[in-house]
Order: structure tokens, then sequence, then C-alpha cells
């Protein structure tokens, strides 16, 4: 069985020790395996990025962004390569994986303009013959750590806006669908990147732990659960780093009963049911408002539901794969069995599904629940599978309190045709990315992405320009060449002009 290896200072590391299974979720088999980085392999990574550090961080921004320019040109070049190898490991459809790596690629555009990005500011004058102007500085070692759902998509978020801002990275990203995560990252080097600016550990929380620890590293960008989330930003930030810690979610979508109805349930089932509802942006509430809306909702939904095709995600023209792991297939049948138990009304049941040729792979059908209600744990918690809730409510204010009352605030969406609902929606409701008819707002390159609530940890939000500010520390300087002829008093004084 293969190893994926880790990549440190330009080399593929393959003397490992402890390891695990890479499972292939659409026939449920372990296909390789891969390392799990130790203490000292983590400590091999942080010395290449420390030693890159100085002649990086001189380089000229506009010498970094063509490295960055011919990675762009590498990744669209391997794109069927990379998206069969997201779609092997993680189970979702090829067609998917495509699109994820294009929204990844979108994030290396952005960091093409880092000349640009990194513009300080200045000012002539700001006393007798002095200048004052400020400066973009990296902050040096900095490390991500991202989950499986977005192998190649989540990693991008963050290392090409780190490294076109001066900083050497340390990536570690999921160990179970680590390969298409490594190879993007091998085609830094051929893109011209110079050695240990970036490099890959796979591990667990033994390898995590290891780089909050280490004082060369400045700063952490996660994404994955609310719970690591939370303990990787308390503990980094105990250790004085900068960290960003984006969590899990629960995206409510708001009907309205003026909503094109027909629109909307294409909108939801894509939304919901899109990458096996592995998305941290899926929608996997309705809040209908009103019975009628309710009830339409289910009579166009559910022949939509048994109608979504289902397989192997490396096969082409399909709805929805496999969930990723065994763990996680059980984890949401549970679900099912939950909200059962609990009362919601089971009007699409995923759980017997079966794909022939496939029948031993980790999927779970399309499943709808309606009158689910607030108390119940398949509407509290992120169930990170194909099962989308229907909560009934009595108006627009009542669906946005219950958003509002939610502990998670990563997306959410409104459907209608009524402008004056649209803005209150955006105005007031605690969510940090709205959408009005988009049911999936994930934020362009160039503007940034992150929750609100128990969905993000942190000050600043992921790439786009919160990114820039993340990855640098802003420095500023006060200048003054007196000229030779004049002497100065010493000024005892606070300087004023
Ligand atoms: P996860 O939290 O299990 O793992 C994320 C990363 O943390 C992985 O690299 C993993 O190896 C590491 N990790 C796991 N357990 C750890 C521990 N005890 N200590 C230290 N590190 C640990 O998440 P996942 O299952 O890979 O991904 C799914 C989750 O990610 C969902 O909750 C989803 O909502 C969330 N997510 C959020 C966003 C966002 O932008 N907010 C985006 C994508 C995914």
């Amino acid at each position: 069985m293969t190893t994926v290896a880790h990549l440190i200072n330009g080399e593929l590391v393959t003397n490992v020790g402890r390891t695990a299974p890479v499972f292939n979720p659409s026939i449920g088999e372990a296909v390789r395996q891969v390392a799990l980085a130790d203490q000292a392999t983590i400590q091999s990574a942080i010395d290449a990025a420390k030693a890159a550090f100085p002649a990086w961080r001189n380089t000229p921004p506009a010498k970094r962004a063509q490295v960055m320019f011919r990675f762009k040109q590498l990744l669209e070049a391997n794109r069927d390569k990379i998206a069969a190898m997201i779609s092997e490991e993680h189970g979702k459809t090829i067609e998917d994986a495509v699109g994820e790596l294009q929204r990844g690629i979108e994030n290396v555009e952005y960091a093409c303009g880092a000349p640009e990005l990194l513009k300080g500011e200045y000012n002539r004058n700001v006393g007798p013959n002095i200048d004052s102007w400020s400066d973009h500085q990296p902050l040096g070692v900095v490390a991500g750590i991202t989950p499986f759902n977005f192998p190649a998509m989540v990693p991008l978020w963050m290392y090409p806006l780190a490294i076109v801002c001066g900083n050497c990275f340390i990536l570690k990203p999921s160990e179970r669908d680590p390969s298409s995560t490594l190879f993007i990252a091998q085609l830094l080097h051929e893109a011209g990147l110079p050695k240990g600016v970036i490099n890959v550990v796979h591990g667990d929380k033994a390898a995590v732990d290891a780089l909050i620890e280490a004082p060369e590293v400045k700063a952490l960008s996660f994404v994955g659960s609310t719970p690591i989330a939370e303990y990787i930003y308390s503990e980094g930030t105990k250790r004085g780093k900068r960290v960003q810690a984006l969590g899990g979610a629960k995206n409510h979508a708001v009907v309205l009963p003026d909503a094109d109805l027909d629109n909307t349930v294409n909108a939801l089932m894509g939304a919901a049911y899109g990458s096996c509802g592995e998305r941290c942006m899926a929608i996997s509430v309705v809040v209908a408002v009103g019975d009628q809306v309710a009830d339409k909702l289910v009579e166009k939904l559910v022949p939509k539901i048994a109608a979504l095709k289902i397989g192997a995600g490396t096969s082409c023209g399909l709805d929805m794969g496999p969930l990723v792991t065994g763990a996680a297939r059980d984890k949401v049948k549970g679900y099912i069995d939950s909200g059962v138990a609990q009362g919601a009304e089971l009007v699409v049941d995923g759980r017997q599904l079966s794909v022939a040729g496939c029948e031993s792979g980790f999927f779970v059908g399309g499943t709808l629940f309606d009158k689910v209600t607030p108390e119940m744990s398949i509407y509290r918690e992120e169930i990170f599978g194909p099962v989308l809730c229907i909560v009934r409510v009595g108006s627009l204010e009542a669906a946005m309190q219950l958003i509002n009352d939610h502990e998670y605030g990563n997306g959410t969406c409104l459907f209608t045709r009524d402008g004056e609902a649209a803005r209150l929606f955006c105005d007031e409701i605690e969510v940090g990315m709205v959408g009005v008819n988009v049911p999936l707002p994930v934020p362009v390159a160039y503007h940034s992405f992150g929750g609100w609530k128990r969905s993000l940890f942190g000050d600043l939000h992921a790439y786009g320009p919160d990114g820039v500010r993340f990855y640098t520390k802003r420095k500023t300087i006060t200048q003054r060449w007196p000229q030779r002829a004049s002497h100065e008093a010493s000024q005892f004084a606070f300087p004023s002009l």
C-alpha cells in the first residue's frame, strides 16, 4: 500500500512512523495510507520554513506574484487529475471537485495582485522635515490546519495569500483525503517557489498540538469543526499567536410565501444535497413561513429527492456521492434515528440506500424531515450529511428570531420577491454570510469569508482583504532628515506640531 508522504523543504519525506488509512468512500476500502507526523517531523518543517524566511521575505512582491501566475496555470493544466484525486478520497462528484478547484484558483488569482495588496500609506511632512509611512510586513512562519471537505479549496484560501505576503507556510491538511492537497502543493515548486516556503505535514492531534506549541509559528489559520476551532483559538492565543479559526454551521434558508417556489426548490436541492451535505455552507434547515409554503415545498422536494442520481463520486453525471468515512455515515444515520425518536416527521428516508456495484460504500440517500422543532438535536446540531429539515413558522420575524437564537452563524439565505423583507433580513440577521435568492452565498476571492457566533473564533475572516491583514503586521515609520546647517534644541514636551 502506498503512503502519502510529507513535503518538507521541497522533498517528499517517506520515513514514516505512525500511519492512518485513507479510504475510497465510494467502495468503502482503504486505498493507501498517510503518514502521521510526530513532533520531530513538525520541527523539521518549522526549521525548513524558518530557514527559507529571510530570503523569501526580501523577495520583491512582484517576483512572489510571478510564482502565483505560474501556479495558476499549472492548476488549470492539471484540473482533471486534481478533480479525480479529490473525488477518489472525498467521494464528491467530479463536477463538484472541479467547482471546488475553480473557487480555489480564484484565490490564487487574488494573490497575484500582491504588489498592489501590499501597498502601504504615505504622508509627507507630518512634522517639519518629517515623513511617515506604513508598511505591511510578513509574520514569519505561519501554519494552516484544514478540513476534509474541501481538500483543494480551503488550503488555497490560506497559503497563496500568506506566501505572497512574504511568509513561509506549514500546511496540515485533513488526514482523510490528503493526496490532492499534497499534489497541489508540489505544483508550487514546479512554479518556482523556493524550497521551504511551503511545507505539508500530515497528521492528527499530535501534529496540530506541535504546531500550536511551537514558538516559531506566529499565526494559525484553522478551518474545521467548532470544538476543534475553539480549542485551537484558545490554545493558540494563550501562546500569543494570531489565530483565525473557522468552525461548523447550521445554515437556514427562509422561504417567504411570495418566493418563486420552483426556483427555490431547485436551489435548495443543490444547496442541501450537493457534496452529500458535507459543506460548511450547505443549507440544512428550511424555515417555511406559513403552512402552505411548507406543504408546497414538501410536495415539490419529494420527487426530486427520489430522483437524485447517487453513485461513486468518480463517475460523471451524478448529483451526489458517498459520505467521507464509515464513521461519518454512521453519525448521519444516528441523527436520522434521533430525529424519528424525537418526533420529527421523516418524509424521505435515506438510511437504506444501496448503490449497485458499490455496496460497501459509505452512502446515505437524500433525507427530508418536516415539522422539525428547535429543541430537536437534528435542528440544533450540525449533521454534515444529506439531511434537510423543515421548520414551520408564522412570520419572517419568527424565522429571523430562530436564526439569531442559533449558536452558529455561518451562512443563511432568504427566498423572496419582496425587497423590503430582503433589506430587513440583510440588516438584522446575525450571520456572517447572507444570500438573497442565492442559496450558497460563499464570498468571491476579493471579499472575505467568515461566519459569526460559534462559526468563527478570531477577529479576521479568511482570504480576500482580511487575509492580507491576517498574514501581515503593520509597521509605521516616522523619518526625519534635518537640514545640515540647522541644529535643533532638545524637546522635553511630548512631540506635536
Ligand atoms: P475536524 O474539526 O474534524 O478536522 C479539521 C482539522 O483539525 C483536520 O486537519 C484534523 O486533522 C484536525 N483535528 C481533528 N481533531 C483534532 C484535535 N482533537 N485536535 C487538533 N486537531 C484536530 O473537521 P472535518 O471533519 O475535517 O471537517 C468538517 C467540519 O469543518 C464541519 O464542522 C464543517 O462545518 C467545518 N468547515 C467549516 C468551514 C468554514 O469555513 N466555517 C469550511 C469547511 C468546513
